[in-house]
């Protein structure tokens, strides 16, 4: 299905991107296939800049519009964050509707490389939550468009230690931006979500003697991250109640909203999950309002795919894609920069970063055909 209400530049029939506003997705797939019972949406947000590369989330939606608004809103987030990186990508994503723990099956995973395979290179896929490695090796048996494959199969693998290497350097150069000096020693960082991307980051800030204070949903995860780090537990009530340097928001999105931002009292918001705001533009003004140095989700958390562009391009090794990744550092200073130069929200200054590159590439090349 196109989009019907996708604008043409007149002079180069490109898709015109605005500011983005709306949801103008070049192509959306829905797969429906009785055979294996897969029901999936493939969203192809813009690729202006390259193929769309995005992972495929298996998630149980409570229902079919849901999961629409999902991959709509998570593929045009794939544009900003390609974007923003200095990628040759364009955004877009997929959702497969089910349980990934009892619902997923070989048939369909396959059927769904199938469904990928349709496109002509058009979209890639990755993976993203609710699934692994192995489900892109079944998807990859019936097409050469996916990445996250296994180590054993030249692919790269799990992307959170990258991911994790890239909020770190962001949140440095938030760090920079807000203390005058990119040191986290003794800076009180408190990281919600101790899972992969969390426990990498916890890493890198013991070592460099951040005093980090962790919570999670799950006492097991907690457990083990207290006793791996030897960080501090807080409760979600201390989180958002206590007072610290930086606020990593490492679990889901969502977190940084009306009722939070009342309470909280943080210096520096940086962290990987994506989707922090609840509400963009109110969110986003109200913690300028309150003189908080935020880091734009798309921009720091950008390493997973940063990771597996390097996968594409063929010849992955994990160093080049970790020195890419480095560059966070840089592209979060320009943002913040830019922002207070301007006096607009970091977010308003990150989308600018991402939709004038986008607007002059669009002047020049044709949504990308696969050449
Ligand atoms: P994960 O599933 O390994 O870890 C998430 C952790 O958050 C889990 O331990 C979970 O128990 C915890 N959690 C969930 N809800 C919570 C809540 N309300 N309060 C406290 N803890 C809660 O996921 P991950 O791979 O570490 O990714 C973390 C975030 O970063 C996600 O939002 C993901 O979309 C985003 N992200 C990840 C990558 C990557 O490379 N893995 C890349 C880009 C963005």
């Amino acid at each position: 299905m196109l989009a019907e209400n996708r604008l043409l530049d007149e002079n180069t029939q490109t898709p015109v991107l605005g500011t983005m506003t709306e949801m103008d997705h070049e192509e959306v797939l829905f797969c429906h296939d009785k055979a294996t019972g897969l029901k999936a949406i493939i969203a192809v947000h813009n690729t202006i800049l390259g193929p769309a590369l995005g992972g495929t989330r298996m998630w149980t939606y409570a229902s079919e519009s849901d999961a629409i608004t999902d991959v709509l809103r998570l593929s045009r987030g794939m544009t900003y964050k390609a974007a923003a990186a200095g990628l040759n990508l364009g955004g877009g994503k997929a959702v497969i509707i089910g349980d990934a723990r009892t619902q997923k099956t070989e048939a369909k995973m396959r059927r769904f490389g199938q469904f990928v395979n349709d496109l002509g290179g058009k979209y890639y896929t990755a993976e993203d939550v609710g699934m692994t490695s192995r489900d892109m090796e079944l998807i990859g048996m019936h097409t050469k468009y996916v990445t996250g494959l296994p180590e054993y199969l030249g692919g790269s693998g799990n992307p959170s230690p990258v991911t994790a290497f890239g909020v770190y350097v962001g949140m440095k150069a938030s760090a920079k931006f807000a203390f005058g000096t990119d040191n986290l020693q003794g800076k009180k960082v408190a990281v919600q979500g101790c899972g992969s991307v969390g426990q990498a980051l916890i890493n890198y800030l013991v070592k460099e003697g951040a005093q980090v204070f962790v919570n999670d949903i799950f006492e097991d995860k907690i457990a083990e991250t207290t006793a791996k780090y030897g960080v501090q537990a807080i409760t979600t009530e201390d989180l958002f109640n206590g007072s610290f340097d930086v606020y990593a928001p490492c679990a889901l999105g969502a977190t940084v909203n009306d009722e939070t931002l009342n309470t909280m009292n943080v210096s520096v918001i940086a962290g990987a999950a994506n989707n922090q705001l609840a509400d963009e533009l109110k969110h986003s003004a109200r913690i300028k309002e309150k003189g908080i140095v935020y880091a734009p989700d798309f921009v720091i958390n950008a390493g997973g795919l940063i990771n597996v562009y390097a996968e594409y391009l063929g010849n992955y090794n994990q160093k080049s894609a970790m020195e890419k990744t480095e560059n966070i550092y840089s592209v979060i200073l320009e943002v913040l920069n830019n922002a207070s130069e301007n006096n607009i929200t970091s977010l308003e200054a990150a989308k600018n970063l991402a939709e004038n590159r986008i607007q002059q590439m669009a002047a020049l090349k044709l949504p990308y055909s696969g050449c």
